[in-house]
């Protein structure tokens, strides 16, 4: 019989969000899985499986069963002709990564962060930026789910379509993701340029950005027109780097997180903070050459707490002159650098936030130095009526205050997903008070 384990206490990477699970299991294969969910179906209880605990929301948490699959993260399969892989749903991509290379092959996009489960990254929609591309999810060509009731769904394009553009993104409510399997490409190499512009030039040639670079976004300075550009590409230059730990981590971390954690008692400071560190650290170009998952990837610094809207791409510019218009209208409000903008193909993934539409992201952040929450109860919600009125959906990993009412209006798939889970999940096994919220 499995052995769970009491008093475990759960914590998200932000630390914003935790749970005590009443038992807390890391089986080592699918029977271990299925005693864990007769158990739990015995007992009345729910269950959550956790990946790498980076959601910066509760969507992990659970005082019931978790489950963690950090021992069922071995490769099953490289297809090299096929340029596939498949892989236990708790493996990091930071192992993957370094598993794929020693085949010549990569995933073709990242997020900002490796220590992300398998399952995790693709169960609430992981993306990065790079107008031909789609979100991590797109990535996935086929997965295995193990439901409530102990059976075994294979899905593709092929074996239960209408479940597979559920599955792929998951939310962790249609059961235990068991495998994953990713379409691949032939391992690559990335030039990253950032150089310093404004935001009036980056609004007012978006399309021409958008082609010139492959993996193209920009940081944006609030409370300022700074914006710090960065193009990804491929190359076959040899590896190269241009930080400094002077600047990057003594300045760029170390002094900032104490000015931010001073303007907790000067607010003021955070606007001179924005445009002293631009002009610090972003006003030269920088190139970076490397595999590109060490050049998608890249330090998030502190714990912060932070939203991520996907727009129509159209409405790029109207909804962010409109965030900096509110800023500089509302002198209480104060916004951290940077504001994050990305963007990504549309795609046909039911809970997609760019189901159906090429979109941009709009990822704001405000940082917890030394893990002192800094006031954000005004930008947020002036953030979030921002978003929606541009006709935005919000990431499913991050801050939201969404409930069913607005999501089923924001995804045309949002009721289809509804049926999909009642019929896999039908006494809502898989369900937390982050999804109740979501579903009821
Ligand atoms: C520093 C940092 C940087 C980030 N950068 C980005 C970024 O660039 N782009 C972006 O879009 N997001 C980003 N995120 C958010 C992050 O990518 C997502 O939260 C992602 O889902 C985290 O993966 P995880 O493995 O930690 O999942 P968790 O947070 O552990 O879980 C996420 C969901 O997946 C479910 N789940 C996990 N494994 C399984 C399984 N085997 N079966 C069923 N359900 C499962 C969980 O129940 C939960 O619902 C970042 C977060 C942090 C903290």
């Amino acid at each position: 019989m499995i052995h769970g384990q009491e008093g475990v206490k759960f914590q998200n990477w932000a630390q914003t969000y935790g749970s005590s699970p009443e038992l807390y299991f890391q089986p080592t294969s699918v029977e271990e899985i299925r005693e864990i969910l007769d158990l739990a179906r015995q007992r009345s209880k729910r269950v959550k499986v956790v990946g790498g605990g980076h959601s910066p929301s509760d969507i992990a948490c659970t005082d019931d069963f978790m489950l963690h699959l950090g021992k069922m993260n071995k490769i099953l399969k490289v297809d090299e002709e096929k340029r596939r892989v498949t892989v236990e749903a708790g493996i990091l991509l930071s192992d993957l990564n370094v598993e794929l290379s020693k085949h010549g092959l990569a995933l073709p996009n990242l997020g900002a962060v490796s220590e992300v489960a398998a399952a995790g990254v693709i169960g609430t929609g992981t993306h990065n930026t790079g107008i031909k591309h789609g979100i991590l999810p797109t990535q996935v060509v086929a997965l295995t789910l193990l439901t409530a009731s102990g059976q075994i769904l294979e899905c593709s394009e092929s074996a239960s379509p209408r479940i597979f553009q559920a599955a792929r993104l998951h939310l962790g409510c249609l059961g235990v993701v068991l495998s994953v399997t990713f379409q691949c490409v032939p391992e690559f190499c990335l030039v990253e340029t950032s150089f310093p512009s404004t935001l009036q030039e980056v609004l007012d040639n978006l399309d021409s950005h958008l082609q010139r670079s492959e993996y193209f976004r920009f940081l944006w300075f609030p409370h300022s027109e700074n914006v710090s550009v960065i193009y990804q590409d491929h190359t076959d230059k040899p590896p190269s780097s241009s930080t400094s730990w002077f600047w990057d981590y003594a300045v760029g971390y170390y002094l900032l997180e104490f000015l931010l954690w001073l303007s907790t008692f000067l607010p003021g400071l955070v606007r001179w903070v924005n445009r002293c560190f631009f002009w610090l650290l972003f006003t030269r170009k920088v190139e970076n050459v490397n595999l590109s998952y060490k050049i998608f990837n890249y330090e998030c610094r502190f714990r912060q707490h932070v939203q991520d809207w996907a727009i129509p791409i159209e409405k790029t510019r109207e909804a962010l002159r409109e965030l900096q218009a509110t800023l500089e209208n509302s002198p209480g409000l104060v916004a951290h650098y940077p504001v994050e903008v990305r963007f990504a193909r549309g795609d046909d993934i039911l809970l997609s936030p760019c189901f159906q539409r090429d979109s941009c992201y709009v990822n704001v952040i405000m940082y917890r130095p030394y893990g002192k929450d800094v006031p954000r109860l005004d930008y947020w919600p002036a953030y979030e009526s921002i978003m929606k009125k541009a006709g935005g959906r919000p990431h499913w990993a991050k801050a939201h205050t969404c409930t069913r009412k607005d999501l089923e209006k924001m995804y045309p798939g949002f009721r289809q997903f509804c049926a999909i889970r009642e019929e896999l999940d039908p006494t809502g096994m898989f369900l937390n008070p982050y999804l109740e919220r979501v579903f009821y």
